[in-house]
């Protein structure tokens, strides 16, 4: 290899370190977004309900609103699934974990938690975040009032382009 091509290698090495690095933060950055608006999503969710569970009481109607607090509570579980994802996500882009024992984030590789001293599994078996797949098959059973589809449909498209992410991941790293 002459010195020209060597140069050109190790430039396009460089690049690709820092792009890796720019794309580590942005995804993080994208994450944090994600569960910012579930967040805050969430926290609509609990209003309605209480605003519903308030209007019942008050007027102490027989109206029926298990139906409807029940999809509010089931939508509040996708979220909170969906944020779990996002954190874990997040703390594997910094090669980083939690510590199964006493929660604390801890470096991947780490055979023991420095805090606890709680040995690690070496596997990936140890994570209790849903997998979009996982969070996709609960949303697909859930019943949604016909003028939610749409956001159904959104989060769904999310989760199908994560799984579509991490299998192209996973072939990248095959090859
Ligand atoms: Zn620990």
């Amino acid at each position: 290899m002459d010195f020209l091509s060597k140069l050109g290698k190790k430039a396009s090495e460089a690049y690709g370190a820092t792009a890796e690095k720019t794309s580590k933060i942005a995804k993080e950055a994208k994450l944090k977004m994600k569960i910012n608006e579930n967040k805050s999503d969430i926290k609509d969710l609990y209003t309605e309900i209480g605003k519903k569970v308030y209007e019942k009481h008050v007027r102490e109607e027989n109206i029926d609103i298990s139906t409807e607090l029940e999809e509010e509570c089931t939508k509040i579980d996708v979220l909170s699934a969906e944020i779990e994802t996002c954190l874990k996500s997040i703390l594997e882009l910094k090669d980083q974990k939690v510590c199964p024992k006493c929660n604390k984030t801890i470096e991947k590789t780490s055979a023991f938690c420095p805090y606890c001293g709680e040995k690690q599994e070496e596997t990936e078996a140890t994570e209790e975040a849903k997998e979009p797949e996982a969070v996709l098959e609960e949303l697909e059973t859930v019943e949604i009032k016909p003028e939610n589809e749409t956001e159904k449909e959104i989060v769904k498209e999310e989760l199908q382009e994560e799984i579509k992410e991490e299998e192209e991941k996973e072939k990248k790293e095959e090859n």
